[in-house]
């Protein structure tokens, strides 16, 4: 049987949160072998998010996690990705194998990376299009070995990355506990945080042709300007 590939995407409110989460269902919808962990930022799930989840056929997993309120900077959808960890300890088995990929609700994914990071052996990388302030965020590879990156802070960061950029081997989880995000980081260390409980940087496995081609983009949904609100209709 193929890998299980895990993705686990933080959440929250807004107006166009069911929007970003039907136009991320349709991609997932087209992968097999996937498991959806959806947290929801707030004290509660929404009924009306679920039936999307439900109506998509994707196999998934919802459920809401608060910010903790001992963490000092709050970093968003960290709380919430580390729930995450912590149901995937819950309900799988380590010897069954799988992966793990952060993906966010606004971020745009070929379906061709997935296939790709099914079978990360630790940890594989791959370009970020639109990301850091660059056209593309990249691991540099030669002789198939990262050597250096293309990337925002990368002086100061050990794996200079975004989340969309790398996947781990389910099987961290259980070698390198805790694997758990530092919820009080500095905004942008995030990554590197994580990864460095783990890993080094000559262990990468770099995907997409040697990081050659670019196949997740970071993408932002502009926030919609609105002047008339209406409530008859969920949005
Ligand atoms: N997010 C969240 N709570 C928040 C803000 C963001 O759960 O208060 C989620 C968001 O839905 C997304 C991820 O965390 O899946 C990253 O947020 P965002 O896309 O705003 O970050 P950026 O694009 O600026 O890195
Ligand atoms: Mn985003």
């Amino acid at each position: 049987d193929i890998p299980i590939i895990f993705i686990i995407t933080p959440t929250y409110y807004r107006l166009v949160q069911k929007a970003e989460l039907t136009r991320m269902a349709n991609t997932l919808r087209l992968v097999k072998q996937l498991h959806w962990i959806i947290v929801e930022d707030f004290e509660v799930i929404n009924l009306k998010t679920k039936e999307l989840f439900q109506s998509s056929g994707v196999s998934f997993t919802y459920f809401a996690q608060t910010k903790r309120k001992t963490t000092k900077n709050h970093i968003r959808g960290a709380d919430q990705r580390n729930a995450a960890l912590d149901l995937i300890m819950a309900i799988h088995n380590p010897s069954i194998p799988a992966v793990i990929y952060f993906a966010d609700d606004d971020n745009t994914y070929s379906l061709e990376i997935f296939e790709q990071m099914r079978y990360t052996k630790k940890l594989s990388m791959w370009p970020v299009g639109l990301s850091g302030g660059r056209t593309y965020e990249t691991p540099i590879i030669k002789d198939g070995k990262v050597i250096k990156f293309l990337a925002w802070n990368s002086e100061k960061r050990k794996f200079p990355i975004d989340m969309a950029g790398f996947a781990l081997n389910a099987k961290v989880l259980w070698t390198y506990n805790p694997m758990r995000f530092s919820t009080d980081a500095d905004a942008g260390m995030l990554e590197t945080k994580l990864l460095e409980r783990c890993c080094t940087v000559e262990e990468i496995e770099p995907l997409a042709d040697n990081c050659s081609k670019v196949l997740v983009w970071h993408t932002r949904t502009q926030k919609p300007t609105i002047y008339i609100f209406d409530n008859s209709l969920e949005v």
